[in-house]
């Protein structure tokens, strides 16, 4: 049945097969349409490139107030407008609290949302993050929920690496695979974003390569800009990719920066790049209270008073969780555009030409950066981003990492422009 129905071209599904995900969008799509919905899927890719958009549209088609099937997911009623902001019982997403998925999560939370009656959810979709950080025991106690699977019931569990997963519990799932995007994805979703070729504005091309050489093929980058052009306008699309433009500019000159101004540089700066990501975070939680304020306006609720018990407090604790990954994904996309400069800089002074860089269009910034730093100097910059990243992920002092990286960037340059 697979790929027999077309995609819509406009709406939740539309959004949901971008990029690498149109195989994996249809496979979904024909089968709820035809009702034939298998009771766990296992998506295989890297985190960020569709799991969510897939999540999302297959939860408002099942569940769309719609009396037409073929006009499922309509996108505007009740429960597709919900379950677009996640905060639907139709749709419940698990996602590792640390480095892994605990036993007690699945026995507990995962178990009571399988088996709890929601009125208002013909099909619920349980979306399992990074499935495959389940230790052997959460698999085990998974195993059981999949082996009495509820009718309503729809596991979408998302793996990067299956093979970490009991053939008992592979065996059990269709599989429906979502490749990384490919820079020409970036380029035609972007495009789209922007009004399409007929509405292209005079700087368009620009922002869009921009936004390709900082993508560099990351899940986590694409997941984040995503969500940041969600329901924007091409105007409002515009200011965001100018934004991505200036955060990865500031990024490419953080070398500059400690070659003009010396190790005094090196505070000020990691005190600055801390500060960036602190005040994404804010704005995300800015915009997740206008967002829990506009849910009480439209059903009527206010403060703690007329919430389903529970629900307004796992919302402000999901929310919670993306506002901190946020500040913490931006401290990372920091050492990700120096780690890329660095790499760039050693394949310059290689005589590699613009096809072999990760970022062409840095490319008389990466002359001037070659030409200030010793080839060692850059390695160990290298291996410091490494271990800083390595420190943000282990929740340690990022701004201490921060300042230690580049305190020896600082100083090799220093001694370098002192020689
Ligand atoms: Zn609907």
């Amino acid at each position: 049945m697979s790929g027999v129905l077309p995609l819509p071209a406009e709406g939740l599904w539309a959004d949901a097969g971008l990029g690498g995900a149109r195989a994996a969008a249809s496979a979904l799509h024909d089968a709820v349409a035809a009702d034939r919905l298998s009771h766990a899927w296992l998506l295989v890719g890297p985190d960020g490139v569709g799991q969510r958009e897939l999540a999302v549209a297959l939860a408002a088609h099942a569940n769309c107030a719609v009396d037409d099937p073929a006009g499922r997911p309509c996108g505007g009623c009740d429960a597709c407008v919900r379950t677009r902001r996640e905060v639907h019982p139709a749709l419940v997403t698990f996602e590792p609290d640390g480095a892994a998925h605990r036993v007690e999560d699945v026995r507990g939370s995962w178990t009571e949302a399988a088996m709890r009656t929601t009125p208002e959810a013909r099909r619920k979709v349980l979306r399992v993050v990074a499935a495959d950080r389940m230790n052997v025991a959460a698999q085990n106690a998974f195993l059981k929920l999949l082996e009495e699977p509820p009718a309503s019931v729809v596991w979408l569990l998302e793996a990067e690496d299956p093979g970490r997963l009991l053939e008992t519990i592979l065996s059990r799932c269709r599989r429906a695979d979502l490749p990384p995007w490919r820079a020409d994805d970036v380029r035609t979703w972007l495009r789209a974003t922007l009004g399409g070729d007929a509405a292209a504005g005079p700087d368009d091309a620009a922002l869009i390569e921009a936004a390709v050489s900082a993508a560099r093929g990351s899940g986590e980058w694409l997941r984040g800009l995503r969500r940041d052009l969600a329901g924007a306008g091409p105007r409002e699309a515009r200011e965001v990719l100018a934004a991505v433009r200036t955060l990865r500019q500031a990024h490419l000159d953080l070398v500059d920066v400690l070659a003009r101004e010396g190790p005094g540089a090196v505070v000020p700066t990691a005190k600055r790049l801390v500060a960036g990501a602190k005040a994404r975070r804010e704005a995300l939680a800015q915009r997740h209270a206008e967002e829990l304020a506009a849910l009480e306006e439209a059903y009527g609720v206010e403060g703690n008073r007329g919430w389903p018990p529970g629900v307004k407090a796992r919302i402000e604790k999901r929310f919670e969780r993306i506002a901190r990954a946020e500040e913490q994904r931006t401290l990372r996309l920091a050492l990700d555009d120096l780690a890329g400069h660095l790499r760039d800089l050693l394949a310059v002074a290689a005589g590699a030409g613009p096809d072999a860089l990760l970022s062409p269009d840095t490319v008389d910034a990466l002359r001037r950066d070659a030409g200030r730093l010793h080839r060692a100097d850059v390695l160990a910059a290298l291996e410091g981003v490494a271990t800083c990243r390595e420190a943000l992920e282990r929740n340690g002092a990022a701004e201490l990492q921060l300042e230690r990286l580049l305190l020896g960037l600082a100083t090799s340059l220093y001694v370098r422009s002192a020689a």
